[in-house]
């Protein structure tokens, strides 16, 4: 196995947990971006949004409110939160296990760079 959310999702590699159900898993961004800076991730691996198939539309749900459920937990859901996927080279994709970064705190810029 070479993917590293894989590895985090096995336990193999550590990471700072802060959420987790049968499906998804959600810790906290390495290089944060922001002042609350999370991920989360299907268990199940699936490279990117754009390789998800339609059959799995209630993953892509689980994913958007394990997200939710993950700015609640970081304290950013009154204040205000981003969710965002990046798909592919030119978005910036940089680790190919889909994930979602639940951003949050003050000093978020729009548009992103
Ligand atoms: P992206 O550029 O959208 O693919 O985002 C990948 C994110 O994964 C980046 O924000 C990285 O900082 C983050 N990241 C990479 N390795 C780890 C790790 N071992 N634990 C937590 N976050 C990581």
């Amino acid at each position: 196995m070479s993917c590293l959310f894989c590895k985090i999702v096995a336990r193999e590699i550590p990471a700072d947990i802060v959420f987790e159900t049968d499906e998804v898993l959600a810790f906290r961004d390495i290089r944060p971006a922001a002042p609350t800076h999370a991920l989360v991730i299907p268990k199940r691996h699936i490279q990117g949004v754009h390789d998800a198939t339609a059959a799995e539309g209630a993953l892509l749900g689980a994913l958007l409110l394990a997200g939710r459920e993950v700015a609640v937990r970081l304290g950013v859901a009154e204040s205000g939160y981003r969710l965002v996927i990046n798909h592919g080279a030119d978005a910036g994709q940089s680790v190919f296990h889909l994930h979602l970064h639940v951003l949050g705190g003050r000093g978020l810029s729009w548009p992103p760079g």
